[in-house]
């Protein structure tokens, strides 16, 4: 068997931002990569003793370059950097299953730590579809692509609910309980790891169970943006997308790997 886990930073037990910016200007960010790199570190554990031969961690939170690698399990195989030619970095349609640690819920979340995709400033939501979509549904087709389902989420509360809505009978965590943009009850982070160790290793036993995700393809992917230049920018590029409102823009597609 083999997995993937793609690690992001907002989503982990005791992460919050800090008011008016990003969790990269947040004091907080450093305790949150290195909880990233421990809950990436369990549920890759979990895998192993599942029975996985190969699990690639794909740090995948800004630029690419948060975690402690040192500190991964020794057997797990890293991707890092930016500008790959597709999401999901050395994953081919051989593997198994794709886990999400530290992901955090989509844009237009109430109480949703962080909550936001890809941008929280340039973007004010995507929907794929006419379905409102985040992080986790765009990197789950990605995936679906190739055949592989998602087995296993950690987030706080709204991430959970979103991936649940998404992703019907995954395996999940919640590593804490959102309660404004930054604000949150967590779970103390070593007992997170326990339970993301012990979920991630039943996902791999469950991976028959589950189906891989997926739009209905040709797609059509509107983004309303933050700011009116972008929107303009984005219906002059290359990409051409139809402008249908000041702030939105509407590409059709004919898949999701078209775009991410
Ligand atoms: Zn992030």
């Amino acid at each position: 068997m083999k997995f993937s886990i793609g690690v992001d930073c907002e989503g982990v037990a005791c992460a919050v931002g800090s008011p008016g910016a990003s969790l990269n200007e947040s004091r907080n960010l450093s305790f949150a990569t290195k909880q990233a790199t421990r809950e990436a570190d369990a549920a890759a554990r979990g895998l192993f003793d599942a029975g996985a031969e190969q699990v690639i961690v794909w740090d995948s939170h800004n630029g690419s370059l948060n975690l402690d690698y040192d500190e991964l399990d020794e057997r797990c195989d890293i991707a890092i950097g930016v500008d790959f030619e597709t999401r999901w970095p050395g994953v081919d349609e051989s593997f198994d299953g794709v886990c999400f640690i530290g992901y955090h819920a989509m844009d237009n979340t109430v109480n949703g730590v962080m909550a936001h995709t890809f941008s929280s400033a340039a973007y004010q939501y995507m929907k794929v579809n006419e379905r409102e979509v985040g992080e986790m549904a765009i990197d789950a087709a990605v995936a679906g692509q190739m055949g592989i389902p998602v087995i296993f989420v950690a987030s706080d509360d709204k991430g959970i609910t979103e991936a649940c809505e998404f992703f019907p009978g995954v395996e999940t965590v919640t590593t804490k309980q959102g309660m404004g943009w930054n604000a949150a009850v967590s779970k103390h982070p070593a007992r997170a790891l326990k339970e993301i160790y012990e979920g991630a290793k039943r996902s791999a036993s469950q991976i028959q169970q589950i189906s891989p995700f997926s739009f209905d393809n040709p797609i059509d992917l509107e983004i309303r943006y933050k700011r009116i230049e972008a929107a303009q920018a984005a219906s002059r590029g290359s990409s051409r997308g139809n402008r249908t409102d000041p702030y939105t823009v509407k590409f059709h597609m004919n898949s999701i790997t078209e775009y991410f």
